[in-house]
């Protein structure tokens, strides 16, 4: 065996026997990129996770982002445990349903109703099918490294390469000839509003939706540029377009009412996913009440076995009521942490003389390895050094910081001071024992 595989050599056993008989090895086809190997693991608790060779990791992946209180925090594992013991799933109402209905509509501006889902990808269908009902339009404007979910039509202009013919200018413009679903999404790029605004005035009559994630956590955790999301909802509302915000990721991790909260810009609808349960499948859509009353009107089909089911929304109640707690001190002290996190890579990059630039907010943030000092959009994440970031990644890993695939970090109620010190340490280690590898190309 290999010898940067030895410390995993169970999980090496296991995923040569997963890929026998589960497609690819894993279950989902983004998990497929983590190196060495896709690991397993065995347990998690706060900010730790052990894999089956015993090897115990600091987690800023936090399953992709739904942690947000750690594993197995006890609020929420006591609350399921309660649930779990009245009845599994109902396929009916429950009183959860209304409290944590309620809950959100008070937590999030836009929510004056929410409809529940079990998937970030299924939120988003609900959101397309609600804008395009209210407008009558059929087109939906968005946004190149921009992720919506798996299905067809939000995975258009996901990651397009860069010169692709589909992604010249009077191609991404071009009227719906066949109206299949790839030429209902104009895809533009990110931060410019005018791109926006020309696409609107060429086609804005058809124009359903724009969505967007508030922040661009799915390409290097980009920022609008100031004034950028105002300028979208100035364009939405000129052109009776409805603004979407994705808040699969941002939602409950940036701020108690999401991105849209953090900016003070108010979307006319928003996805929730991931934080919104702290680690249960659960989704929300939130609109106000004329566009979510398509949904009683049976004008927008909603429907779901699990939606809803007792056991996310006991864990959805208590993860939002820890959240709204002291005003918002969770998300708080959780921003802190990731700033303290920010703060300490930066410094010792530069004082070891390797260029990165790290995007994002304490909750959520991405390290690049790049000279570029500022991304605006996706082509601008293109040109970093992927195979620095793969060192680094690898590197973390065997001194038992486990991390996302594409550089992203997420931090949770659970990394401690101590977390924060040891991340720390490890990173100057990697950083000066890799230099050579890890400076631009
Ligand atoms: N929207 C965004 C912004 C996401 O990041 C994701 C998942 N990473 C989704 C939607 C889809 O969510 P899910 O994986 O729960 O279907």
């Amino acid at each position: 065996m290999h010898k940067s595989l030895a410390q995993f050599s169970r999980s090496a056993e296991l995923f040569a026997d997963s890929r026998c008989y589960l497609a690819g090895g894993v279950s989902s086809g983004m998990r497929a990129a983590a190196r060495p190997l896709p690991l397993f693991f065995s347990s998690g608790s706060g900010s730790r996770l052990t894999d089956v060779d015993g090897n115990q990791y600091i987690d800023y992946t936090l399953a992709w982002g739904p942690l947000i209180l750690g594993h197995s925090h006890p609020a929420i594992l006591s609350a399921v445990g309660a649930q779990l013991k009245q009845c599994q799933l109902l396929g009916a109402q429950n009183e959860l349903e209304v409290l944590v209905a309620k809950k959100i509509c008070q937590m999030v501006p836009c929510a004056e109703r929410v409809a529940f889902s079990t998937t970030g990808t299924e939120a988003v269908q609900i959101a397309f099918r609600l804008a395009r009902a209210f407008t009558g339009r059929r087109k939906i404007v968005r946004f190149e490294g921009h992720y919506h979910g798996w299905l067809d039509d939000a995975l258009v202009g996901y990651r397009p390469s860069f010169n692709s013919s589909e992604h010249k200018p009077e191609a991404r413009l071009s009227t719906n000839k066949n109206g299949n679903a790839a030429d209902e999404m104009v895809v533009l790029q990110w931060n410019d509003l005018e791109e926006v605004e020309a696409a609107l005035k060429n086609h804005g009559e058809q124009t359903a939706a724009i969505i967007t994630e508030p922040i661009l956590c799915n390409s290097h955790c980009l920022l609008p540029a100031p004034g950028y999301l105002e300028g979208l909802r100035n364009l939405a509302t000129r052109y009776g377009v409805l603004l979407i915000f994705d808040e699969v990721i941002t939602g409950f991790r940036v701020a108690p009412g999401g991105a849209q909260a953090l900016f003070g810009v108010k979307p006319d609808i928003a996805t929730f996913g991931k934080a919104v349960a702290g680690g249960f499948p659960f989704s929300v859509v939130a609109a106000n009440r004329e566009i979510m009353d398509l949904i009683e009107q049976r004008k927008v089909i909603h429907a779901g076995t699990f939606n809803g089911n007792p056991l996310s929304l006991a864990a959805a109640c208590a993860t939002l009521d820890t959240l709204d707690e002291d005003q918002g001190a969770v998300l708080k002290q959780i921003g802190r942490t990731g700033k303290s996190l920010m703060m300490g890579i930066e410094g010792l990059a530069q004082a070891a003389g390797i260029p990165v630039l790290i995007n994002g907010v304490g909750a959520g943030f991405n390290v690049a390895f790049t000279t570029r000092r500022e991304m605006l959009n996706y082509r601008d994440t293109l040109d970093s050094n992927n195979s620095a970031r793969d060192v680094f990644l690898e590197a973390m890993l065997a001194s038992g910081i486990y991390l996302l695939p594409d550089g992203r970090w997420y931090v949770s109620s659970a990394h401690t001071l101590e977390d924060v010190a040891r991340t720390i340490d490890s990173v100057g280690k990697v950083l000066l024992k890799h230099k050579a590898k890890l400076m631009p190309v």
